[in-house]
């Protein structure tokens, strides 16, 4: 046992013989220090009761113990010694018991320590559990793969580096009664419909992230098409594209966006494209391209970056939205940079990279004749005719822009 101070050493050479002493306590031993003997038989009592050394038994653990009470039986300016692991516990009691008698505090003492040392038990059985749980999920798996392990929530993350180089993460949640319970995906960075089936799959650790692992092989030319997507044109949405995403809009005019929509695990199938913006714009565009497809189709030897471009008639997407400053901006809607209700277009769109400008007017008869546009008191709300995200519209000029 380790102590804090070392005085044990010095009082026990001053009082090497206790017994000595003895026969001078005896006369004058009152009823609390024959409680006090009998109840912790392991302490004994020096100078007249004003020293107390020895041990006080809790369970099947003696906690070495020394109480200086210089005004005995009155607990004032009371002191102890004992080791630093139960130090704190000892002197918060202490502090209470001032006006208590030293048997109470005694009892209290012994109370405390009991709580600790079944408390402590009871910490060290919960993570045997978890640890023989834990063991068993590593034993599943190989430890180069594991990132990540958590104990309190217990989760495993695993890593997979595909075979293009990139590396996932799965994280899992499990139970202490693993692996006779199933597990629930807790982080998973694919398409909604590949996580959901790895979801539903009831498996072990391992056979999911085995399935895990071919899935991200599967998805490999999703990720790369998507990749290429981003390098060669300016995506407006996503903002900050993931995994997950199966779709890129694309930046074409401030008054045209197009988006291209892939089914995540047929990537040989041409994807769904659509326009977005002055209508039109979007009519002239969509029937442009519509005849085009007719005539050349969609080559499926060539990126999907190469069959935009020869679609779309241009060599290269622009590269940013580059808005003037100067020229009065052009609304989306109705094609006109002139004024609507005393106002010029304006932008209504919280996506920080759609270029699009309305006018009041025109955007809440664009969200009034939609079918899934909804009025709240006084704004509708509906999605940016350019990059869908959620807008806010007053119903009427004067009232102000809701952000
Ligand atoms: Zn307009
Ligand atoms: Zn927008």
């Amino acid at each position: 046992m380790v102590f804090g101070s070392g005085s044990f050493a010095v009082v026990s050479t001053l009082y090497s013989h206790p017994l000595a002493v003895g026969p001078a306590i005896m006369e004058s031993i009152d009823t609390q220090a024959l409680n006090i003997l009998n109840e912790y038989p392991l302490l004994v009592p020096y100078s007249n009761f004003k020293k107390w050394e020895g041990f006080v038994q809790v369970k099947d653990m003696d906690v070495q113990i020394e109480i200086t009470t210089p005004l005995y039986p009155s607990l004032k300016d009371v002191s102890i010694k004992c080791s630093p692991d139960v130090y704190p516990l000892l002197i918060s009691l202490k502090n209470q018991a001032e006006d208590s008698s030293l048997l109470n505090l005694l009892r209290s003492i012994s109370h405390a320590l009991k709580s600790k040392s079944l408390l402590a038990m009871e910490s060290l059985e919960l993570d045997k559990q978890k640890l023989q749980t834990f063991i068993i999920v590593l034993k599943e798996l190989e430890a180069s793969n594991v990132v990540n392990l958590n104990h309190d929530a217990m989760t495993v993350t695993l890593r997979y580096e595909d075979s293009s180089g990139e590396f996932h993460e799965l994280t899992v949640q499990f139970d202490d009664d693993y692996p006779k319970t199933t597990v629930v995906i807790k982080k998973i960075d694919l398409p909604t419909e590949t996580a959901a089936a790895l979801e539903g799959s009831t498996a072990t650790i391992k056979q999911l992230y085995e399935s895990f692992k071919d899935s991200v092989e599967d998805l490999i030319p999703l990720w790369e098409t998507a990749k290429e997507l981003e390098k060669e044109c300016w995506v407006i949405d996503p903002e900050v594209p993931q995994r997950k995403d199966t779709y890129r809009r694309i930046f074409l005019t401030t008054d045209l966006s197009v988006s291209i929509s892939f089914n995540s695990l047929r990537m040989n199938e041409m994807p769904e494209i659509k326009f977005f913006g002055c209508v039109s714009v979007v009519e002239q565009k969509s029937s442009e391209f519509m005849s085009r497809l007719d005539s050349i189709g969609w080559n499926m030897e060539l990126s999907v970056v190469s069959n935009l471009k020869m679609l779309l008639a241009i060599n290269e997407f622009p590269r940013k939205c580059l808005n003037s400053t100067q020229d009065p901006l052009e609304c989306i809607i109705c094609a006109s940079s002139g004024v609507e209700d005393g106002t010029p277009a304006q932008k209504w769109c919280n996506n920080d990279k759609c270029p699009s400008v309305y006018h009041r007017s025109c955007l809440y008869r664009w969200f009034d004749s939609l079918q899934g546009a909804k009025q709240y008191w006084d704004y509708i709300c509906g999605p940016c005719p350019y990059c869908k995200v959620k807008i806010w519209c007053p119903v009427k000029e004067d009232v102000s822009a809701k952000r």
